[in-house]
């Protein structure tokens, strides 16, 4: 489970918007591809970094390696508190 691999998660956000999974609508984290995280999903090791959906029920909680850009299963979304701004 990635949930051991907390000390290689990352803040992944683009300006205020934040990463929703489109599957399930759960919160999403990018992580470090470290020992940790290569231990638990091999495929880590393709890339700098691992992403993956926090919701464990999740078809997308496995997860994916990323390089420049993420996933097609993650979309962007703006926070309730900031309707409008970008
Ligand atoms: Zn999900």
């Amino acid at each position: 489970m990635l949930t051991n691999c907390k000390s290689s998660k990352l803040d992944f956000r683009k300006g205020r918007k934040i990463p929703i999974c489109s599957e399930c609508g759960g919160s999403v984290s990018l992580y470090l591809a470290s020992k940790e995280v290569v231990a638990v999903r091999p495929e880590a090791s393709r890339s700098d970094y691992w992403i993956a959906c926090d919701e464990p029920s999740c078809i997308n909680n496995y997860g994916d390696y990323m390089f420049q850009e993420e996933p097609d299963w993650v979309i962007w979304q703006q926070p309730d508190d900031c309707p409008g701004i970008l």
